[in-house]
């Protein structure tokens, strides 16, 4: 197809540059233009009609047109279009979310504070935790300890967490105080004849020896997500988290727990430390606290990470960090209407009503040749693609993922798997209609392999 040089397409590849793709590539395919959505579907201009399988970026719980976000947005504009939180001010919209979010946090929480992006919000904590080990005394209690494949974002501290090579290579990064854990999936790294605890007690003991090379009392935080989200849906052992929480607990070292993906219903429960049974210091919230309609993020601290770190800002007269746009009223407005219709509208009892059929759906389509296996949680999940003669790592997925957007279901391939995470207000019949969408992909991926 060619791209007219004044269409909305040619004046993309004129003046964009986008994130996450190859920019060369970019210039000569261009992109794929998303007019406008509804409820779980989006359009392009050609006017297509596309079942958001992935909710934008793991995002849009609503669905795309919700009203009332839209209500509350223009409200807050027109009341109290911005205000800040700095310098002894604030405003309702951010105490609002901000006692909400107390409210429902997974475990007793202290404070709440905002920032615009998981990126952000990751890079802040990180800061936080070196902050708190200085309060402390404990000027060498500075390294923090990420996973292989975890993902929390892209800004320099956050990107030296996330262990994907991808975020490091020619950014110079990862910073020498992050290091990195085996990833806890036991498809992709467990070893032949290895049982599933087995690799679980393994992993535990990677990460125990790891704390014990550097020395315990130079490791301050560890970080992770309850299941793995942009590493490709990982989802952990049985086992895993409790043995992960009992090391740390041992060492003296925080938990940060990034449920940017997983938080509100995406796993079955408000927060998916719920349904792993985790307890952390700090909890970083994102993308479906608002939909993703307005850029927001918000980190929760229990008293333990929050006491030092009041007291250090005591010392030196003020805690030096904050953005223009830290607890943005229309944001947090827009948070907190997005957050009470989750729970008016029981969408985490949708998703624990669907998970048997999005899991049993997924499973179904492993059956299929180009397929491998299939996993997931809650209303996340994955399917592992079979790399076939003459590809290269990952291009099976991406031909896959392809023919999939042309059977009209918008998914996101990861190395050797295609994710799935579709808007909370998903039903059954979608789900059904979604996988049928996935099922001819797959076969036209299948037929064009040949
Ligand atoms: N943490 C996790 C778990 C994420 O999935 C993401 C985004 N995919 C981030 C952090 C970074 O968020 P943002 O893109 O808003 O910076």
């Amino acid at each position: 197809m060619t791209v007219m040089p004044n269409s909305t397409e040619g004046r993309d590849i004129a003046y964009q540059m986008h994130p996450n793709v190859n920019l060369r590539k970019y210039e000569k395919s261009g992109g794929l233009v998303i007019e406008r959505g509804e409820g779980i579907y989006v359009f392009d201009s050609s006017g297509k009609r596309y079942i958001e399988g992935l909710a934008g970026l793991w995002s849009v719980a609503l669905g795309f047109g919700e009203k009332r976000l839209a209500e509350v947005a223009k409200a807050q504009m027109e009341k109290l279009p911005y205000y800040h939180t700095f310098a002894y001010k604030t405003h309702g919209p951010s105490v609002d979310l901000a006692e909400m979010l107390i409210q429902l946090a997974p475990v007793p929480m202290s404070k709440v504070h905002f920032t615009s992006s998981g990126s952000e919000a990751n890079d802040l904590v990180a800061k936080m935790v070196w902050y708190r080990s200085n309060a402390l005394g404990q000027k060498d209690k500075k390294k923090i300890i990420g996973r292989i494949k975890g993902y929390h974002g892209v800004t320099i501290a956050s990107a030296s967490i996330t262990g994907l090579p991808r975020n490091h290579e020619s950014f110079d990064l990862p910073l020498d105080r992050m290091l990195h854990t085996s990833c806890p999936s036991f498809v992709h790294f467990g070893e032949d004849g290895e049982s599933e605890a087995d690799f679980t007690a393994r992993m535990l003991k990677d990460l125990e020896d790891l704390i014990l090379r550097e020395g315990p009392e130079t490791v301050a935080a560890f970080w992770g997500e309850p299941v793995m989200g942009a590493g490709g849906v990982l989802v952990p052992p049985a086992g895993y988290w409790a043995g992960v929480q009992a090391i740390l607990k041992q060492y003296d070292i925080l938990l940060v727990v990034d449920e940017v993906i997983c938080g509100f219903g995406r796993t079955g429960t408000l927060f998916a430390c719920e349904r792993f049974g985790i307890a952390p210091d700090a909890l970083v919230l994102s993308k479906q606290i608002s939909s993703s309609y307005m850029p927001l993020s918000a980190i929760l601290l229990n008293d333990k990470f929050y006491q030092p770190i009041a007291d250090e800002s005591d010392r030196i007269g003020s805690f030096g960090h904050g953005y223009t746009a830290s607890g943005h009223p229309v944001a947090t407005a827009v948070g907190l209407e997005n957050v009470k219709i989750i729970l008016e509208r029981d969408l985490v009892g949708n998703v624990q009503r669907l998970e048997g059929q999005f899991l049993d759906g997924l499973a179904k389509l492993a059956g299929h040749p180009l397929v491998a296996s299939s996993r997931g949680v809650g209303l996340l999940g994955a399917l592992e693609i079979k790399p076939w003669a003459g590809t290269a790592s990952g291009d099976a997925a991406t031909a896959v993922q392809a023919a999939v957007q042309d059977a009209g279901v918008i998914t996101r391939n990861i190395g050797e798997s295609i994710c799935f995470c579709p808007p909370l207000i998903i039903t059954g019949e979608q789900i059904d209609d979604m996988f049928a969408g996935v099922g001819k992909g797959l076969d036209a991926a299948a037929a064009a392999r040949g």
